[in-house]
C-alpha cells in the first residue's frame, strides 16, 4: 500500500509541497480538499501535473464508504473499505445536540472480549492516523458538511479496535482532527474508550488532550471480569481506578465507565451494589447498556426490567448513571457486528 495523504497535517503538507517543488499555496489547497473529504484526484483547485505526482506516492482513495445501513431510529452504520481492501465499520448517531460518529482504530482487535464481535478474527492491523481521520472526513462530507459547517460534532473511539493498543496513531489522529483550519473537532468532544490498558492510560493523561476517558468495566471483581475480558488477567480493577484518578487529577475531566448488562454474568443486584462500593464518591459516570446479543457467542442481554432495576440501585446508591438506548440494534449496531456479518457473506 502507498502512503496515506491524510496522515499529513498542514505543516507536514507544507514541507511535502516544498519537497515536490510546488508553490507554497498548493499546501493549503491540498489541505482544504482533504478536509472536505475529497480524494486527491477530486481536488478541483490542483493542477493535473501535481495530482499525478501525488498519486505516485499516495493512495488516491484512502477509504471508501461501500455500504450504508439506516436504522429505524435514524442511526446510520457504514462499512468502509481501506486502500488495501480491509473493511472497518463506523456509526453515526443523531442526537438533539449534534451528531456523534463512532470510529474504528484497528482492523479487528486482539483484546479478545467474549461479547465483542470485533475480536472474532483477532487483530489484522492498526489503522494509521489518516485512516481514522478519513472516516470522519468522509461521513461529514456524506452529510453535506464542510470544515466550516460540520455535520459530525462529536467523535467516540468505540468502533473496532482498542484505541490504546494503537496509541501513537490515535493520539496523532486526535491532534490532527482538532487542528485549527481543519475539521477542528475539539478533544473535549472526543470520547476514548479502553478496556483498561493501564500504562497507556497514564501516558494519555500527559498528552495535554482533554478527551473524555471511558473505561469498559463490565464487572466488579477481577475474577468475574476475566470471564469475559482476558485483559482483566493483566490489569486489576484497582489499578484501573488508580489510573482514572490520575487522569482526573491531571486533566480535571471526570471519567466514564461502560457497563454492558449481560444476563447471568454481571447484571444481578449484587453486582449493582458492588459497583456502588467500588465507585461511590469518584468523579465518574456509569453508562449502562443492555448487551447487543452476539449470536456467535452465547451471551445475551439482561432484560429491560432487570436493567431498569440495576440502574435504580445505582442511582439510589448515589452514583451518576444512565441506561443508554441500544441505538441501531436492528442494524447490528454493536462493535464489529456489521463487519462480521459482511465478511461472513463473502
Ligand atoms: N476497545 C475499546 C473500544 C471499543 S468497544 C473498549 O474496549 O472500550 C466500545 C464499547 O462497546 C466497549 O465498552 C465494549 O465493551 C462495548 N461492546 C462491545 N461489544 C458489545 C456488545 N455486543 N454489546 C454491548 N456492548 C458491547
Amino acid at each position: 500500500m502507498k502512503d496515506i495523504i491524510q496522515n499529513y497535517n498542514l505543516s507536514q503538507l507544507t514541507a511535502l509541497v516544498a519537497e515536490m517543488g510546488e508553490k507554497p499555496f498548493r499546501a493549503k489547497q491540498l489541505y482544504s480538499g482533504i478536509m472536505r473529504g475529497h480524494n486527491i484526484s477530486d481536488i478541483p483547485a490542483l493542477p493535473a501535473s501535481f495530482i499525478a505526482a501525488l498519486l505516485e506516492r499516495f493512495e488516491d482513495c484512502t477509504l471508501e464508504i461501500v455500504k450504508t445501513l439506516t436504522s429505524a431510529d435514524g442511526t446510520e452504520k457504514y462499512l468502509f473499505r481501506l486502500a488495501d481492501g480491509n473493511i472497518v465499520e463506523g456509526v453515526l448517531m443523531k442526537y438533539k445536540y449534534g451528531n456523534t460518529q463512532c470510529v474504528s482504530t484497528q482492523v479487528g482487535c486482539r483484546m479478545g472480549c467474549k461479547f465483542c464481535a470485533s475480536t472474532l478474527g483477532g487483530r489484522i492491523r492498526d489503522l494509521t492516523s489518516g485512516e481514522i481521520l478519513s472516516q470522519v472526513l468522509k461521513v461529514n462530507a456524506l452529510h453535506g458538511g464542510t470544515p466550516a459547517k460540520r455535520q459530525v460534532t462529536n467523535v467516540v473511539l468505540m468502533g473496532s479496535g482498542e484505541p490504546l493498543d494503537n496509541y501513537d496513531n490515535v493520539v496523532k489522529f486526535i491532534r490532527d482532527m482538532s487542528a485549527e483550519g481543519g475539521i477542528n473537532i475539539s478533544p473535549r468532544n472526543v470520547s476514548l474508550s479502553t478496556c483498561g490498558l493501564v500504562p497507556q492510560m497514564y501516558s494519555l493523561a500527559e498528552e495535554g488532550l482533554p478527551v473524555n476517558l471511558t473505561v469498559s468495566l463490565h464487572n466488579v471483581t477481577d475474577e468475574e471480569r476475566a470471564r469475559t475480558m482476558p485483559i482483566a488477567k493483566k490489569y486489576k480493577i484497582s489499578e484501573i481506578l488508580d489510573a482514572c484518578t490520575n487522569y482526573f487529577n491531571k486533566t480535571g475531566r471526570r471519567y466514564i465507565f461502560e457497563y454492558s448488562l449481560i444476563e447471568g454474568e454481571n447484571a444481578d443486584e449484587r453486582h449493582a451494589r458492588a459497583l456502588i462500593t467500588l465507585l461511590k464518591g469518584r468523579p465518574c459516570h456509569v453508562n449502562l447498556i443492555r448487551l447487543n446479543d452476539v449470536k456467535e457467542r452465547k451471551l445475551l442481554a439482561a432484560s429491560e426490567r432487570g436493567a431498569q432495576t440495576f440502574l435504580k440501585i445505582l442511582t439510589d446508591g448515589g452514583l451518576s448513571a444512565t441506561l443508554r438506548r441500544r441505538m441501531g440494534a436492528d442494524i447490528g449496531g454493536a462493535c464489529g457486528q456489521l463487519r462480521a456479518g459482511y465478511l461472513a457473506q463473502q
